[in-house]
């Protein structure tokens, strides 16, 4: 049995950030009140919609605008602020984003510290609007599928979309909370929710089903963050990223040497970039591999924390996960080692 330690806490900013949080622990803020898990949304939860349709609604990431476009269908715009390639956990707005915030009616962002740069920002238009973070019900509930990983101590980790039940769930709450402010609609975002919901569930068994087919001693995922520690639970694989929730960490030499080993001892034939993340971590385990005489190649690039780019096919939330399982299926289960 492999096992690997825990990552240290490597970013300086990430711990300021952790004992940010501390401190507002201890001044009685529970994980509830945190910004960053987005109760502090639900204050305004009593406000409705009274302007011109159609509603304009701001999402921060690309996965979060399409899933909520499915829910408005045509009584909203929706725009998301994070487009391909960009990484959430650096992503600072520019004055234009700042424009389009406050020009929504109503925004929804990801929460667990995804997006945390612009959290202040996100708090601010709070006080004003209704500001949405969709994982907010799961923290409250404290549902026993947020992982809570060592190294992001008292933190969940952000990357909840990649468990696809778990981001029906998030779309879900977005979906009352869309009701509840334009409640001459509710009936409609409903009905999409309903449906949406079904296409979702569909989409988890065939992940569940596509994973299962790759030979057992094979199915670790190798990444530069690890992003992928709920997709990996949800469909059974072990996830070992080379930085840790976020990108914001550095690579810690030890751990490299861990993660060599396990490819050598496993002969696991493919490790996976990712769209928003530098490449040259994940490819510098291929070298120390073949001196071990195994081939390791990178087995493509998954979206970990932005969908794709337009006419890829994954440049929406199912078309993400999808073109992620067949990279990961096809690069797994390769014979040529
Ligand atoms: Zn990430």
């Amino acid at each position: 049995m492999i096992v690997l330690r825990p990552l240290a806490i490597r970013s300086p900013i990430l711990l300021l950030c952790l004992v940010g949080a501390g401190f507002a622990a201890s001044q009685g803020c529970g994980k509830g009140d945190d910004p960053a898990t987005g109760s502090h949304g639900d204050s305004d939860s009593r406000e409705v919609f009274a302007g011109e349709l159609p509603l304009k609604i701001v999402c921060t990431t690309g996965q979060i605008a399409d899933s909520i476009r499915q829910v408005a269908g045509p009584h909203a715009e929706v725009t998301a602020l994070m487009g391909p390639g960009v990484d959430p956990h650096l992503y600072r707005a520019l004055p234009s984003d700042v424009l389009q915030l406050q020009a929504a009616d109503i925004i929804f962002y990801n929460g667990l510290h995804l997006e945390g740069r612009i959290i202040e920002t996100l708090e601010h238009l709070g006080k004003k609007k209704p500001v949405v973070a969709v994982t907010a019900r799961l923290v409250e509930r404290e549902d026993k599928r947020l992982r809570q990983p060592p190294e992001f101590v008292g933190m969940y980790d952000p990357h909840v979309w990649h468990d696809v039940l778990l981001w029906a769930d998030c779309i879900d709450y977005a979906a009352e909370r869309l009701a509840k402010f334009d409640p001459d609609r509710a009936s409609d975002y409903t009905s999409n929710a309903t449906t949406y919901r079904d296409k979702l569930d569909q989409l988890h068994h065939w992940c569940g089903e596509q994973i299962a087919t790759i030979p057992e001693p094979r199915r670790f995922l190798i990444t530069a963050h690890d992003a992928f520690g709920y997709f990996s639970k949800a469909y059974g694989l072990k996830a070992v990223g080379l930085k840790g929730i976020s990108t914001e960490d550095e690579v810690d030499f030890q751990h490299m040497d861990e993660v060599i080993q396990l490819l050598v001892n496993q002969k696991v034939p493919a490790v996976f970039v990712e769209s928003s993340t530098a490449p040259r971590i994940v490819e510098a385990l291929i070298e120390p591999c073949q001196k071990q005489d195994h081939e390791v190649r990178i087995g493509g690039e998954l979206y970990s924390d932005a969908l794709g780019p337009a006419d890829s096919g994954a440049d929406t939330f199912e078309g993400m996960i999808r073109a992620n399982v067949k990279t990961i299926v096809a690069g797994l289960s390769s014979e040529e080692n």
